[in-house]
Formats: structure tokens, C-alpha cells, sequence
């Protein structure tokens, strides 16, 4: 039987081993899917571990994504250009690494919700690992305009400077926020977890802008609720979470799973 797993720190709340086990069993595909709970200071070595036993590969969730990428042998050219990895495979006996994020972020605005975001004017918040994953694929769909802001500014301006030979990302402040009109505010933040109130100044954006959250389940209410404040359409991150999974299980597999209602059903039912 393949053997799969996720790492993480914390990992309880992966919704992965439900995800990947459910592709499986409707592509007929038998594989195991565990997730496991990796030691910080020792993910390398925990890792090499698992794959020495004969497993295919992994995904990497928090906080292990740079550690994966300096484990890949042989890199994606988006896991090159985010520093970051949240796949590995085994390709000729070579660690492989890349990041399915991104793509799944855009395969979810695209495909599922339907939005276009060439021409349109971009606005991100938080400047995390989450944001570094998505941020290329958003310039490679080139929007009008793109901003960022972060809490901490510093860590917004690394990500300006980082992707400076893919596009324009250029920092906004909370008080120069009102000087623009977006047409879409993706959160990348992880203050839902914490509920934190969001606290935004008003006529920032278009009226008919949407509001894109990473976060998912009890995490996105916070964000949610100031969309719902201001009559913006809202979509939490779970159909990303299905299409990076789906992206990851192309590359083990080489074969898409279908994402159905079903497994969205099962997965809202256990957020
Ligand atoms: P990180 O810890 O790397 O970054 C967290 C970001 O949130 C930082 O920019 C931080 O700001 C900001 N932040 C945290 N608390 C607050 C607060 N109270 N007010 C304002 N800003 C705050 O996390 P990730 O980027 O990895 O993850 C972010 C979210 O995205 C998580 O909820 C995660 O679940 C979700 N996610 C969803 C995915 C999906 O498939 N749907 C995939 C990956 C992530 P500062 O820099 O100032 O500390």
C-alpha cells in the first residue's frame, strides 16, 4: 500500500488524512494518508524517516514549509520562487518539492467562484506564509493594481521586495487604505483563529468588491462578519484547502481527483 502523510505542528485539525483518503477511494487508487505530528528542531530527520519506510511523499503544513524546501533535492520553479513547500515527492530516488497553494488559490477564484482578477485592483492582507504562496500566482494573473497590508510592517515590505521580478506589490497603510477603491480583499491573516474583530476603515472598496478569506470554518467568521457588515459577497478558504489537495494528489498520482459536494459536505460538517 502508498504510503502518504501531512506534518505539521499542531496537526489534530488537518482535515488532509479526510481529504486525501476520500480522492483515493474515488479515483480507485489504494493509499494511506496519516498525519503526523512532527517534532520542531527535528522535522529533516523525521521526515527522511518517513520516507525511508516507504513513503511516496508528503504534504507540510505550519510551521514546517521553508524546512521542507531546504529538504527538496530537486525544486518547482514556484517552490523556488515562494522559498516554500507544501509537497514532496519521490521522483527517481530525488526528494521533489513544490507548493500547491497558490495554484490552488487561483483554481478556486477561477474555476469555482468565477472571478477574473486581470485588470482588477487587488488588496491583501496579512504577510505570512499563506500570502507568500499565493502573492506570485495573483501577479501572474496581473491586477491593476496590487497592495498589501500587514500589522507588522516590515514582513510586508520582504514580500514587496521578494516578488519584485514578477510584478508590482506595493505596501498600503491602514490610513491610506480609504485612498483606493478594491475590487477584491483577500485575508491572509491568521487573526480568525484568535476571533479577533477586524477593524477597518469604510470606502475602501468597490460596492460590488468581493472578500476572499484563506481561513475556513469557525477562523473565517471574524472576516466574514465585517464582509456581511458592509454588504460584500464573502468566500471562506475551503474550496482552496480541496484544490492544493487535489493539486498535491496530481503530482503523486498523476491523476485530478473530482472535488464533489459530498466531500464538501463532509468537511463543512466537521469544521
Ligand atoms: P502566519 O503565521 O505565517 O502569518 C499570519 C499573518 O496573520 C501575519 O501576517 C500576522 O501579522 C497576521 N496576524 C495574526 N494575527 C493578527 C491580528 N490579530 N491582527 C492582524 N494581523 C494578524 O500564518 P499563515 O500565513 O500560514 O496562515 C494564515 C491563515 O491562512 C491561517 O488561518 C491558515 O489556516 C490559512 N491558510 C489557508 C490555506 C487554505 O488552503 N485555505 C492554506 C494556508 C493557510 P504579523 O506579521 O504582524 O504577525
Amino acid at each position: 500500500m502508498k504510503k502518504y502523510a501531512v506534518f505539521g505542528n499542531p496537526i489534530k485539525h488537518s482535515m488532509s488524512p479526510l481529504i486525501h483518503t476520500y480522492f483515493a477511494k474515488h479515483s480507485g487508487i489504494e493509499l494511506t494518508y496519516e498525519a503526523i505530528l512532527g517534532t520542531i528542531g527535528k522535522f529533516e530527520l523525521e521526515a527522511k524517516e518517513f520516507l525511508n519506510k516507504g513513503g511516496k511523499g508528503f504534504n507540510i503544513t505550519l510551521p514546517f514549509k521553508q524546512e521542507a524546501y531546504n529538504l527538496a533535492d530537486i525544486k518547482s520553479d514556484i517552490a523556488k520562487i515562494t522559498g516554500s513547500v507544501n509537497t514532496i515527492s519521490i521522483k527517481d530516488g530525488l526528494i521533489y518539492g513544490d507548493n500547491t497553494d497558490g495554484s490552488g488559490f487561483i483554481k478556486d477564484i477561477k474555476n469555482n467562484i468565477g472571478y477574473d482578477i486581470r485588470k482588477k485592483k487587488v488588496l491583501i492582507l496579512g504577510a505570512g506564509g499563506a500570502a507568500m504562496g499565493i502573492i506570485p500566482n495573483i501577479l501572474y494573473e496581473q491586477p491593476s493594481e496590487f497592495k498589501i497590508y500587514n500589522r507588522t510592517y516590515e514582513k510586508a515590505k520582504k514580500l514587496c521586495n521578494k516578488f519584485l521580478d514578477i510584478g508590482k506589490l506595493d505596501i498600503v497603510s491602514l490610513e491610506d487604505l480609504k485612498k483606493n477603491k478594491f475590487d477584491i480583499i483577500i485575508n491572509s491573516t491568521s487573526a480568525g483563529i484568535s476571533g479577533t474583530e477586524f477593524f477597518l476603515p469604510k470606502n475602501f472598496f468597490e460596492n460590488d468588491a468581493i472578500c476572499y478569506d484563506l481561513s475556513y470554518g469557525a477562523a473565517s467568521n471574524s472576516f466574514k462578519n465585517w464582509a456581511n457588515k458592509n454588504k460584500l459577497t464573502f468566500y471562506d478558504g475551503l474550496g482552496m484547502l480541496l484544490e492544493q489537495a487535489a493539486d498535491s494528489f496530481y503530482i503523486w498520482e498523476l491523476k485530478r481527483p473530482v472535488i464533489t459536494d459530498e466531500l464538501k459536505n463532509i468537511l463543512l460538517k466537521k469544521l
